[in-house]
Parts: structure tokens; sequence; C-alpha cells
């Protein structure tokens, strides 16, 4: 159940081992997370994850059920040997007064271009989430990583004339935003601390250049018509913005996992809905893998 990366994991490698493979999702697509992923700038790969995985399922003849959200009562009389929940996750909402305020918006709407975006902004959490966020809605013209010319400028390198280094010494050119944009964590850590260990410093430098703020050590009070009303590092201050994006972390998505486990029907929990840890496609998938691979 689910037809994100870790349902598409296990499906695949499963058919591919010759089981009859029934893939139920409830949307009318599959890539679950990784729809959103790839609108991200910079993350476009995931396009091809989704092709791939569009081609497992023809390849190996996945009987493929979209628009289907599973009930229990649908699996009842289905007489599977196996079933495998990989419903994924449902984002967090913070307890925070004021969370139903017209200026906040999730995520999920952000990114899927369902929520209007105003000029100051603050986002709340500074996960990876929280930088994709940052990265879209600062992001302008084509994406660096599309072009390797506009890549080699916003890093100031050379991959034509190979010079010292490979660098030009020229200051890299990087649009700043239009957008006041401010990212937030409760962390006393620095923000971005948990990105990864190659590529989080390129993520942090690109919104630095785009003249994104970053803040840790935050408490957040209240919302209201005033904005944001915040203490940084127990000092009280309002942030006056126009819009705040909630990326506070994500909750294993359990509710049909916990239904069949009464029924005591053959059912394993893989990916999100195990452990949702944000960013953590490969761990999914390599679950849903080596699960697929036992059965
Ligand atoms: C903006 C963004 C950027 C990301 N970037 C990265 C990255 O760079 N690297 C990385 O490793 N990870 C990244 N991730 C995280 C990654 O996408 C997730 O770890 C991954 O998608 C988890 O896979 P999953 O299959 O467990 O769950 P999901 O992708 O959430 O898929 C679950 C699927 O189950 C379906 N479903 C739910 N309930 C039912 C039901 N009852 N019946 C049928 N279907 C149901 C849902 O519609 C969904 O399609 C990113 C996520 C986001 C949102």
């Amino acid at each position: 159940m689910g037809a994100g990366p870790a349902g598409l994991g296990y499906a695949s490698v499963a058919a591919e081992r010759g089981h009859h493979v029934v893939l139920y999702e409830a949307s009318s697509e599959i890539g679950g997370q990784f729809n959103l992923a790839k609108r991200i700038p910079g993350k476009e790969e995931f396009y091809e994850t989704i092709r791939y995985f569009n081609k497992m399922i023809e390849t190996h003849k996945i009987d493929l059920r979209l628009n289907t959200r599973v009930t229990t009562g649908m699996l009842k009389n289905e007489g599977f040997d196996e079933i495998v929940i990989a419903t994924g996750i449902k984002p967090r909402t913070p307890d925070i007064e004021g969370i139903d305020h017209p200026k906040v918006v999730r995520y999920v709407d952000v990114i899927s271009g369902k929520a209007e975006v105003g000029q100051k902004v603050a986002i709340m959490g500074a996960g990876g989430i929280g930088f994709d966020v940052a990265e879209l809605i600062t992001h302008k013209g084509k994406s660096a990583a599309l072009d390797i010319d506009i890549f080699a400028k916003e890093w100031g390198v050379d991959f034509k004339n190979h010079p010292r280094g490979g660098v030009t010494g020229v200051e890299p050119v990087v649009a700043k935003s239009d957008r006041e944009v401010t990212l937030m964590q409760r962390k006393e850590t620095p923000v971005g601390r948990g990105l990864g260990r190659t590529t989080g410093w390129t993520h942090r430098l690109t919104l630095a250049r785009r003249g994104v703020k970053m803040i840790n050590g935050i408490d957040y009070l209240r919302i209201d018509d005033d904005g944001l009303h915040v203490l940084i590092h127990n000092e009280p201050e309002t942030l006056d913005v126009d819009t705040i994006v909630i990326c506070a972390g994500q909750e294993p998505l359990r509710t049909l996992y916990d239904e069949l486990k009464q029924s005591e029907q053959p059912v394993s929990l893989i990916g999100g809905a195990y452990e949702a840890l944000e960013l953590d496609a490969k761990r999914a998938i390599n679950q849903a893998c080596y699960l697929a691979a036992a059965v």
C-alpha cells in the first residue's frame, strides 16, 4: 500500500523475483514525496527515479491501482499472502497559538504551488525540507543542476580553460532573492548542521548568498496579524512577515498498519511509515528491497 519510494522499491524487487504484486496508491501518480522533492531546484534527478520505477512497473507487470486509498475492509477478501504498508508520513503541525492564522501555510502546499507565498517569509523548521523550501522560494531562473554554465558561475569554477585548481578567482555570481526569508530552528546548534556532510555546506552557502537569514535558539510564542512572535535566545521579538511556512518535521502514517495488526493478517511496515526521518529515501528503499528479497 503506497507507491512512494518504499512501496515502489518493494514492488519492483518482489515482482522481479516472480511474485504477483498489487500496488495500491491513493493519489493519481506514483512517487509519493518524490513528487514534491523533484520540484526543488537541484533535485530534478527525482524525475528520473520516478521514470525508472514506472519502467519497473511495466517490465515486471506490477498490478498498479492508482486513485485507490486502501482501507482494511478492502483487503479482507483479497487473500494476499503478504501485506506491506508503505503509506509514508504526515507533516507535523506544531501546537502554537495562532497556527490557524491565514499567514500560515504548509510546506506541501508551498512546494506543490497551491499556497501563495508573500515577500516576507518565515520558515519554521530548518531541517532538510525547510532548506528545500528556502531554496525553492529564493531561486531565480534556470536550475544550476540543469545548466553547467550557470553552475560554473555560481561556484566560481571554470570547466573550459582549466585554471589552477579549476577556480576562476572571480566572485561567484548568485542573484540575491527579492524575498526576505528567515529560516529558523529551536535547536541551539548551527542551522543546517543536520544536512548531508558532503553537500550541506553548499546549501547553507547558497542560501546565505541569496540573503536568507538563519536563526537558531528560537522559541515560538504565537502568530497573529502582526506576524510571528518569538524569543530569540530568550529575547522577545516580533517578525513582521506575510507568510509562515511550517516545516516542523513529520510523523509516520500508520493508521492502516495499526488496524491490520489487530486483524492478525501478515503485515509489514516500511519506509517513512516505519520511521519518519525527513530526507531518508535511501533508507526507505533499502529497507523495502531487503524485505522483498526475503519474501
Ligand atoms: C521536499 C522534499 C525533499 C526531499 N528530498 C529528499 C532527498 O533529497 N533525499 C532523500 O533521501 N529524501 C528526500 N525526501 C524524503 C523522501 O521523499 C522520503 O524519505 C520518501 O519519499 C519516503 O518514502 P515512502 O515510500 O516511505 O513514503 P512516501 O513517499 O510518503 O509515499 C507514501 C505513499 O503512500 C500513499 N498512501 C498513503 N496512504 C495510503 C493508503 N491508505 N492507500 C494507498 N496509498 C496510500 C501516499 O499517497 C504516498 O504516495 C524529500 C521529501 C520532501 C517532501
